[in-house]
């Protein structure tokens, strides 16, 4: 299939699954507006890196997405610099992980402002822009604590739940404008969010990385792999495509059996 002509959206694309996805999406030929933070230059080099292999116009906004005023210029920029607005990927998120009665309320609005109310503002900016186009996909990366919860991330597991009902919500004002509205939910993916809770907990329990890293896995994902940023990026796609037009609404696990348990 072939993205060419489309324009993407990717909040968090300068890490992880937010880069694997929009790689992805450029692979396929759409232009791509990535965002979030990190060093200056290292920015500059994947924009560069992924403009040269994938032949495509990639721009960079450094919007905080909790805040609607950056989040409103981000969606201006992605029209004014790459000519419109096609598919919005809502990937930023962050962590924290403590049991409630411990868990700092400065973590919870922080969680709950970038996982949660971040995915409404760039929602609700981006739907003029969808609409005009007549044809659009939101691709909402929730996560497998969007369907079950673990233990010491209230506010994290709070967020994704509340993350697949706004998309339920989006799918239902949109139905029938050609914009779809999808999350997918990953289980465990090695990128530099889950390296820190591996860190903290071999750490934490005097072990070795390989022997937590196991642990992490067998507690969780029966099939003791991780999912890919590649993987992701691949199911992104997938909700793009003309295949998936009448998908709406669905959180898609993507997690070696996670919530199947
Ligand atoms: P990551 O830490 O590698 O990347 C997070 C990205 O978000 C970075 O680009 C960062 O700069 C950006 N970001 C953080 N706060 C931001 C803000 N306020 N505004 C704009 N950008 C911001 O994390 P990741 O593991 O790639 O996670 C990406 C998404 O996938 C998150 O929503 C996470 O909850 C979800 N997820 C991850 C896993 C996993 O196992 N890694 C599993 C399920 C879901």
């Amino acid at each position: 299939m072939s993205l060419s002509g489309k324009v993407g959206v990717v909040t968090g694309s300068t890490s992880g699954i937010g880069l694997g996805v929009a790689k992805a999406l450029a692979g396929q030929g759409a232009a791509i507006l990535l965002n979030g933070f990190g060093d200056t230059d290292q920015i500059a080099r994947l924009r560069a890196e992924l403009a040269d292999t994938a032949g495509v116009a990639v721009g960079y906004s450094d919007a905080d997405i909790s805040k609607p005023a950056q989040v409103a210029a981000m969606v201006t920029q992605a029209e004014r610099e790459l000519g419109g607005l096609d598919i919005l990927v809502n990937n930023a998120g962050v962590q924290h992980v403590a049991p409630i009665e411990a868990f700092p309320d400065d973590q919870w609005d922080r969680i709950i402002a970038i996982n949660l109310s971040g995915v409404f503002h760039c929602t609700k900016a981006a739907i003029p822009a969808l609409r005009r186009r007549g044809w659009g996909r939101i691709v909402n990366i929730a996560s497998a604590h969007g369907l079950v919860a673990s233990a010491n991330k209230a506010a994290y597991v709070a967020a994704k739940h509340g993350v697949l009902g706004l998309t339920k919500v989006a799918a239902l004002e949109l139905a029938g404008s050609g914009v779809t509205a999808n999350a997918i939910c990953p289980g465990w993916v090695r990128t530099p969010l889950v390296e820190q809770q591996l860190k903290d907990r071999a750490q934490r329990e005097d072990r070795s990385l390989e022997a937590v890293t196991h642990d992490l896995l067998a507690e969780k994902q029966p099939m003791l792999a991780f999912t890919t940023p590649e993987q992701i990026g691949a199911l992104a796609v997938f909700l793009c495509s003309d295949a998936a037009a009448t998908i709406t609404g669905a959180p898609l696990p993507i997690d070696g059996g996670w919530v199947a348990q």
